[in-house]
């Protein structure tokens, strides 16, 4: 088990895009191993490797937390997306912030499983909520970004409230 320390806003790194993976050997295993057992280690339903500070294109999600049924995406894309949902949505980047989001309600995305296997996934339900907010992290966005202007600041002063040390 290798739980990783987390990055929380503001941190640059969070703002940085990712790189898409492009040797698929150990590390990429590696990393989705620790993208996993960080996960859990903080009862997230997802995450991404920027998350844990490492700048490439990998992230994690499992809305169902049952051990075993974790997806791992490496250089995901958004094929397809429609519908409209409206979800509670939280971060491990962003402590003790929640809010209401505005995404599409059904994805679908390919990418490569950590072995560079191709894969497609068709998602609806939370599923496509986390994949969607993952897939955002790799961009260098966070769920805030996609607010109004009022419900930005708020979520900003929740999150200095909830980590005075950071700076
Ligand atoms: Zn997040």
């Amino acid at each position: 088990m290798s739980v990783q320390s987390l990055c929380l806003e503001p941190d640059p790194f969070l703002r940085a895009e990712a790189r898409p993976v492009d040797t698929f050997d150990g590390g990429v295993r590696r990393l989705a191993r620790d993208l996993i057992d960080t996960m859990y280690a903080h009862d997230g339903i997802g995450l991404a490797a920027p998350q844990i500070g490492q700048d490439l294109a990998v992230f994690v999600a499992n809305p169902s937390q049952q051990m075993g049924k974790e997806l791992v995406l490496v250089n995901p894309v958004i094929t397809a997306c429609r519908g409209h949902a409206s979800v509670t949505e939280g971060c491990l980047s962003l402590p003790k912030v929640w809010h209401k989001v505005g995404r599409a309600s059904h994805v679908s995305m390919t990418g490569r499983d950590p072995s560079g296997r191709e894969i497609s996934i068709e998602a609806d339900g939370l599923l496509a909520i986390v994949l969607q907010h993952e897939f955002d992290h790799l961009q260098g966005r966070l769920f805030i970004d996609r607010l109004s202007w009022f419900g930005r600041r708020r979520a900003k002063r929740l999150a200095a409230a909830a980590c005075p040390a950071t700076g």
